[in-house]
């Protein structure tokens, strides 16, 4: 299929744009370089053989994207971009509803008027706020908690909206859990820029020696040592979830919301001693105390997407620790994202 991928220079929209290209689809990246950049492009011609297509373009700006649209012929959307900063989003909330929400809506405006009605919605678990009861299935009521969450309630809900005032549209919102790890080659990862909000990021920065220690955020949550509980999935897994959401998108119309999740949660300790054991470095760490706004445990009831999409996470913890390791010690780590 001809597919854009809003986002696609990205951490996930990169390694989706393999497996989507391997799988033998045609990929258009769309994307801004606001975390990103233009190496990615030589980086996935090394890995896939194909040189992917890229225009860059704000989802913000519907005459580009309808150019890019048309153009291209491109028969579905994979709407990554957005910015995805939880902490951030409590500071610059408008610059999260004006990327997200504002981009999506000019995103679909551009859809509409080329006659493009296939979308797969990068969501997130972070709908569902702090979790009633685990594992964590599509029916679990939402509960944002932060402007970033808002804004993908808000996109989901616009798509549903669309979905029922024409049949035509076939949407798919994917509520992504955690994803880690890399590519296999070790040529692209997730490397952001700054201080790493997230845990598998700033656990390899401390294994390289660029940051001094982790701060583990509590350890007196009600979980098996007392530190966070989260489902990590490697982004390959992630991104094979694409290629099934894309396949199921052909044969069927509507609305629907999918978690994409492993089903097994890790605590944040077990992460360290994973990461350890694939890097052979040391973690330094310390106690800190609880992030504001953090549960105890989040993880995956996967079973909607292995009936629908007919997809399972396969990798392992240990295979989400060595690629991030191959990534962040290797070439890849020391260019873009
Ligand atoms: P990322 O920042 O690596 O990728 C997003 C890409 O979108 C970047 O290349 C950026 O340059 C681009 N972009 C941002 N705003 C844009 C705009 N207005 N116009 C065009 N391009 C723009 O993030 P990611 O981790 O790959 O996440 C992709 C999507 O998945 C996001 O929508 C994010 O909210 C969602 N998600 C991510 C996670 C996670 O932990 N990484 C979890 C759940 C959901
Ligand atoms: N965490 C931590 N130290 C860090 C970053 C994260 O202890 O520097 C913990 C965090 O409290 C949570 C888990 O790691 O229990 C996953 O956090 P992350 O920010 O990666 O994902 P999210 O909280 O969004 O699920």
């Amino acid at each position: 299929m001809d597919l854009l991928l809003t986002g696609g220079m990205g951490y996930i929209g990169s390694h989706a744009a393999v497996v989507l290209t391997q799988a033998g689809h045609r990929v258009v990246l769309y994307d801004n370089l606001s975390n990103s950049a233009q190496v990615m492009v030589e980086r996935l011609e090394r890995i896939t053989g194909v040189p992917p297509l890229f225009v860059d373009g704000d989802v913000r700006d519907t005459d580009r994207l309808r150019h890019t649209l048309r153009h291209h012929a491109s028969e579905a959307v994979i709407h990554f971009a957005g910015l995805k900063v939880v902490g951030e989003s409590l500071d610059i909330p408008l610059d999260y509803y004006a990327n997200n929400v504002q981009g999506s809506i000019s995103l679909l405006q551009a859809m509409r008027e080329v006659g493009t009605r296939a979308m797969v919605f990068s969501s997130s678990a972070n709908v569902y706020g702090e979790p009633r009861y685990l594992p964590v299935d599509e029916a679990h009521p939402t509960g944002v908690t932060n402007p970033y969450g808002r804004t993908k309630l808000q996109v989901e809900e616009i798509l549903h909206d669309l979905a029922r005032s024409d049949p035509a549209w076939r949407i798919v919102c994917l509520r992504y859990f955690n994803p880690v790890g890399a590519h296999e080659s070790g040529l692209i990862g997730e490397n952001p820029q700054g201080i790493p909000n997230n845990l598998m990021p700033y656990i390899a920065q401390v294994a390289t020696g660029k940051l001094a220690e982790l701060r583990v955020f509590g350890n007196d949550y009600p979980t098996l040592d007392g530190t966070g509980v989260r489902d990590f999935i490697h982004v390959m897994d992630l991104a094979e979830g694409h290629a099934s959401a894309v396949g199921y998108l052909r044969e069927h119309a509507g609305w629907q919301v999918i978690n994409l999740g492993t089903g097994q949660g890790y605590s944040v300790l077990e992460m360290i001693r994973a990461f350890e054991a694939a890097s052979g470095r040391r973690v330094p760490y310390r106690i800190a105390p609880r992030r504001p706004g953090d549960s105890a445990s989040c993880y995956a009831n996967p079973e909607k997407a292995r009936r629908v999409l007919n997809w399972t996470a396969r990798r392992t913890l240990a295979q989400m620790c060595a690629t991030t390791w191959a990534f962040h010690s290797g070439a890849g780590g020391k260019g873009a994202a």
